[in-house]
């Protein structure tokens, strides 16, 4: 197959394999492609039609700004020229989440994102340089409320694929007695330290009180026979804004959704920090410089309420529901750490 790659700017930048990306006209022309954008389009309606029928209001937001999500690990930000101001993509919405609570209550937005990707993520098959998320935020929600939440809105989703898209599901050969077995019954909620055990009893070097590794996540992805959540993350592993347990302190109230299938992570959450101090010491803790963040600091400070909320990759969710080797399929321009493309 041949490809539009292009010269990489930097010669002694690594350049991922050649024929990762079919050309785009032969990608957009695809019967595949068309099947699974058609599923996309059912997932969020059906994400859409779950979130506003329990009260939530979509909105959009930036896509660039002066500061953004520092909690990306391993991808760059990309800069913007913004009148001689020095702004960035959007990595994630996270911000904006919490400050538009002082506007409603429960809030979604179907969000793009831009992560510079480290150039090896081309071969995972998970990692695309920007793709979008489902970001629900819900003011005085719990971590619990939350995962409620997101099991709603895949079942919902997916119950409306497998109801509308029977053709389509049949042409990527998707099994899909399987697809409603995994949703039937609810997801289970594993603490993090369990994890951490059932890797190590399988022979994977994890080490507790750590970030689990996608290697790690895609091994028990593998075995699982639903979907299921990692509760409690260590801290240190994510955002200033994951709120550290009171009770237990030093892991996150905070959790990930992992498809089965080999599929891995499909959505983080958790419960915010909302008290500007606590946001302020996770900042420093975190190596952020909180003067960095003064609009957000000024809408915190005067008083944001507590809240919990998710983000659920759009092509993650498609990938799995459609059955896809890998996630630039499920998108109609795939964009790959360090591959030329549209
Ligand atoms: P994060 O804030 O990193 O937890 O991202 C939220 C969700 O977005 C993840 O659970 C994934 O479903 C999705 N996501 C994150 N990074 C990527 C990426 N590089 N490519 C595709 N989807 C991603
Ligand atoms: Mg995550």
């Amino acid at each position: 197959m041949t490809t539009q790659i292009d010269r990489p700017l930097s010669t002694a930048m690594p350049v991922p394999d050649a024929d990762i990306l079919p050309l785009p006209r032969l990608h957009l022309a695809d019967p595949r492609t068309r099947a699974t954008l058609r599923i996309q389009q059912a997932l969020l309606a059906g994400a859409r039609e779950h979130l506003r029928a329990g009260g939530s209001v979509e909105m959009t937001h930036p896509i660039i700004g002066p500061v953004t999500d520092p909690g990306s690990r391993g991808a760059k930000q990309a800069d913007i020229d913004f009148y001689g101001h020095h702004y960035k993509l959007m990595t994630s919405a996270i911000l904006y989440k919490q400050a538009s609570l002082l506007t409603f209550d429960r809030i979604f937005l179907v969000a793009p994102n831009v992560r510079l990707e480290p150039i090896e993520t081309s071969s995972t098959r998970r990692h695309l340089a920007e793709f979008r998320q489902i970001d629900v935020e819900v003011a005085r929600a719990t971590r619990d409320e939350a995962m409620d939440l997101v099991e709603g809105v895949i079942r919902h989703a997916v119950t409306k694929v497998l109801a509308e898209c029977a053709e389509e599901l049949a042409a990527l050969e998707r099994d899909t007695a399987a697809l409603q077995a995994f949703v039937a019954a609810p997801f289970a909620r594993i603490p993090h330290g369990e994890v951490v055990e059932r890797l190590r009893a399988k022979g994977y070097p994890q080490a507790a009180g750590t970030e689990i590794e996608w290697q790690a996540e895609e091994l028990i992805s593998r075995d699982a026979a639903a979907p299921f959540f990692v509760v409690g993350y260590p801290k240190g592993s994510r955002g200033f804004y994951d709120k550290e347990s009171t009770e237990d302190p030093g892991t996150l109230l905070n959790f990930d959704l992992i498809a089965p299938e080999g599929c891995g992570e499909l959505c983080s959450g958790s419960e915010r920090e909302f008290e500007y101090a606590k946001i302020i010491t996770r900042m420093r803790e975190t190596g952020e410089n909180p003067a960095k963040y003064a609009w957000y600091l000024d809408v915190v400070r005067n008083g944001i309420p507590n809240s919990a909320g998710f983000g659920i990759g759009v092509e993650r969710l498609t990938r799995w529901v459609a059955g896809l080797d890998s996630v630039w399929q499920a998108t109609a321009f795939p964009k790959l750490a360090g591959v030329v493309s549209p």
